[in-house]
């Protein structure tokens, strides 16, 4: 039988706050263990939350952004359950009435595109961080993260393959850095996500039992799960056994999902409204400014480099794909004002060396690499050059003028220096020579080569091949 996968993912977010959620602590990485609390985030009694109006403001860019319906009022609720890094015993979530629901984004999967719907966006609070001893058999709990803001985006089960997942999920973390509210960063967590994955017989109606998987820090990880997981409960059902509804973790050393625990259900949860907050009001004029503010977002700017730049639409998505990228690209643009040029240059040699060194785009400034294509449209360094010029850059950071001069690369447009050489070249080649002369025009990529060669790459192509056209005709 044929079967096909249902999945739906749950993406938690940290937001880009100073401080907490519902208290003065603040939020930054990395800082001692149990630095970064108070009695209101660690939950002692008779202290009380005060919700950040800054997390609130995030969490509707958000919604905005991903076309969602704003509830007029939502409502903080109590999620009950027991875990060490839970100092209050329960976790500050939104239940029955979300921040905001009925959204979409829209994703590219081979050539495809596909709308896939966000159920809800509700806010909430992180819990803390359990540190596991390698040395000894102990834990240690680490606080500071308990109560920092997040959102918690919950897709449709509309998505029918990883691939999909994939691309969905980097859409999200795209847009939450557009909007500079989330630092997406996947090692350190602060954007994370959840897939319940299920199967079906092709053509079905009915869900199947469900499976969530947990701990899947990059995107590799989410791809690597959910195919390991379609191929596990397929070899289930194929063999007439049941899928158990429960919650599976990604081992990275195993490459396989194994089983946590057995799945909550809500109930479980035992949510009810808490009682020390107040209902969240979002009067219109407050989302209305938000709107009017709101940043260009991903989609918009595909189509701005398209229309502005003139950009095939392969190029605009590829660097609109990475706002970072899209700022360089645009800021080179200023520099240098030939889109196309700088475009090519960047989806070619920097974006390969990109994938080595995340930093590259602090290493060679906008500024830096406008210099160095303007070099080459200037004839000052030939094509060939530039690639040792900007290999250079990479290892250095130096200014592209500053290497040319130091390697002695500035393109040889004497001509009388380089005709010099040629004669030496059609000398010492005398069959090439004849077959010029007797008709085989191929034979100029020889020479024109063999002067490169001489000149290190230094001549200028254009001027090389003038002079052997001028030198191999006399003696025709
Ligand atoms: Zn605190």
């Amino acid at each position: 039988m044929e079967y096909e996968a249902v999945i739906g993912l749950e993406v938690h977010a940290h937001l880009l706050t100073y401080s907490k959620i519902f208290c003065g602590c603040a939020t930054a990485f990395g800082a001692p263990p149990n630095t970064q609390v108070c009695e209101i985030c660690l939950g002692m009694p008779g202290s009380l939350p005060v919700l950040n109006r800054k997390a609130v403001d995030y969490a509707l860019k958000m919604a905005l952004a991903t076309d969602c319906t704003v509830a007029p009022e939502s409502v903080f609720a109590r999620k009950n359950y027991f875990y060490p890094d839970l100092p209050k015993g329960y976790q500050i979530s939104q239940f029955e009435l979300p921040l905001a629901e009925h959204g979409h984004l829209d994703i590219k999967v081979n050539g495809q595109s596909k709308r896939i719907g966000i159920t809800r966006i509700h806010l909430e609070e992180d819990a803390g961080k359990l540190v596991h001893s390698e040395s000894r058999p102990v834990s240690f709990v680490d606080f500071n993260r308990t109560g920092v803001p997040l959102i918690e985006i919950v897709s449709e089960p509309d998505l029918k393959s990883p691939d999909e997942a994939v691309e969905y999920l980097k859409g999200l973390r795209n847009i939450l850095l557009y909007l500079e509210i989330c630092d997406g960063n996947m090692e350190e967590g602060s954007f994370r996500c959840d897939a319940n994955i299920s199967l079906r017989p092709l053509g079905a109606k009915e869900l199947g039992v469900k499976v969530e998987l947990k701990n899947m820090n990059s995107f590799r990880f989410v791809k690597a799960a959910l195919e390991f997981e379609i191929k596990r409960q397929r070899a289930n059902l194929s063999a007439g056994r049941e899928i158990i509804q429960e919650t599976r973790l990604w081992d990275t050393a195993a490459n396989q999902t194994v089983s946590m625990r057995g799945k909550e259900e809500a109930h479980d949860y035992r949510y009810f409204p808490d009682p020390d907050l107040v209902p969240v009001r979002i009067v219109p004029d407050w989302l209305e400014s938000l709107r009017k503010n709101l940043v260009e977002l991903p989609q918009a700017r595909l189509q701005r480099f398209q229309t502005e730049y003139g950009l095939p639409e392969y190029d605009a998505e590829v660097l609109t794909s990475d706002k970072a990228l899209a700022d360089y690209f645009e800021a080179t643009v200023k520099e240098f004002p030939h889109p196309k040029q700088v475009s090519n240059w960047i989806m070619g040699e920097f974006m390969r060396e990109l994938k080595e060194k995340p930093s590259l785009m602090s290493t060679i400034t906008p500024a830096a690499a406008g210099k160095l294509l303007k070099l080459v449209e200037t004839g000052a360094i030939s094509a060939t050059a530039s690639k040792g010029v900007f290999v250079e850059m990479v290892k250095t950071g130096k200014d592209p003028e500053a290497i040319i001069k130091e390697k002695g690369l500035v393109q040889i447009s004497d001509s009388g220096a380089l005709e010099a050489i040629a004669q030496e070249i059609i000398e010492a080649n005398p069959k090439e020579a004849a077959d010029f002369r007797a008709g085989k025009i191929k034979v100029m990529g020889f020479f024109v080569g063999q002067l490169m060669k001489q000149t290190k790459g230094q001549a200028n192509p254009q001027l090389a091949n003038e002079i052997f056209q001028k030198l191999l005709g006399e003696g025709r």
